[in-house]
């Protein structure tokens, strides 16, 4: 029997010892599939609300398993955090990124801003001894400005940090790397805090931007979305929004004065070429 949550007990049913098992061959299969090569990385792209150009892309690992198929973070990024995986999984998922930003920036136009490339760290990144000489060594072996690169952390993994363990983080940010915090308004750090945070870009969940789907938006969510951005802008923060599946809520959060969207409505997350296809795009 395993507590969920409080004093309730659920007992372990013939699908969760399934689950059990499962969990249990995949935890054991990670190591070797980063050694065979089996992760791939999607880029899902970043769009400026203004002018619906492309700014950049989120890099989002998956794992083509040789049985169950492509398998999303979601089933094996827990399961690499509890085993330590993390970090090696993490820092290759940097390299590529990185790879993949130096090559759209020389298949660029000489005058047009560089596309950026967003990366997920987990906790045990963060925490680790190495991140700030990697992510440096990951971005002058890519021949990248540091500015290229934002680095998303989620809001619930800073919540109590304390000085000593934001200042890995700061480092990067001084170097000019741009951190954002993500699934933003999720956790429970008070506002104040923020202000503490060496972060430069709110992204906030889609749970926020839900009700905008369709109209007539709802009008709480309009309020809450309202007050978050204008309390990014006063702190200096961008704020991205996640999970834009329809034009009127583009227009919506543009209206509110969001600065770049990330969604369905956009693009799925696809292969790096098209993040290229649709840069250009835009430039002609
Ligand atoms: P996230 O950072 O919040 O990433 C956004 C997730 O929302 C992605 O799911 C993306 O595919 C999905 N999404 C994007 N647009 C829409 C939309 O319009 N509607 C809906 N319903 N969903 C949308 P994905 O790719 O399954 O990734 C899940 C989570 O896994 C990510 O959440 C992130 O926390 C984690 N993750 C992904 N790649 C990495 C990685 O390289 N390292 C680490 N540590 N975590 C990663
Ligand atoms: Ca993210
Ligand atoms: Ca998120
Ligand atoms: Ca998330």
């Amino acid at each position: 029997a395993k507590a969920a949550g409080g004093n309730r007990y659920e007992l372990a049913d013939a699908d969760s010892n399934a689950r059990v098992i499962a969990r249990h061959s995949l935890t054991n299969g990670l190591p070797a599939a980063l050694e065979k090569g089996e992760f791939f990385i999607e880029y899902q792209p970043l769009v400026r609300l203004a002018d619906g150009t492309v700014r950049g892309a989120e890099a989002l690992v998956r794992w083509l398993h040789p049985v169950h198929g492509v398998l999303g973070p979601d089933q094996f990024i827990p399961l690499a955090e509890d085993t330590g995986l993390i970090v090696p999984l993490g820092r290759w998922v940097l390299e590529q990124a990185a790879r993949q930003a130096r090559k759209w920036r020389d298949g660029a136009e000489d005058n047009s801003e560089p596309l950026r490339v967003n990366v997920n760290l987990s906790p045990c990144q963060l925490s680790h001894a190495t991140l700030v000489s990697d992510t440096v060594a990951v971005l002058e072996n890519a021949g990248l400005c540091p500015s290229t690169l934002c680095l998303e952390v989620t809001e619930n993994d800073l919540i109590g940090a304390d000085e000593d363990a934001l200042r890995p983080l700061r480092q990067l940010a001084d170097l000019g790397v741009d951190i954002a915090l993500d699934d933003f308004g999720t956790g429970y750090s008070n506002l104040s805090y923020l202000r503490r945070l060496p972060v430069s870009q709110l992204k906030l969940d889609r749970s926020f931007t839900r009700g905008m789907q369709r109209a007539p938006a709802d009008p709480v969510d309009v309020k809450i979305v309202e007050g978050i951005v204008s309390l990014a802008h006063t702190l200096d923060l961008a704020v991205t929004v996640e999970g834009v599946e329809t034009a009127v809520q583009a227009d919506h959060l543009r209206m509110l004065g969001c600065d770049t969207a990330q969604g369905w409505y956009y693009a799925r997350p696809g292969p790096p070429e098209r993040l290229h296809t649709l840069a250009l795009a835009d430039a002609s």
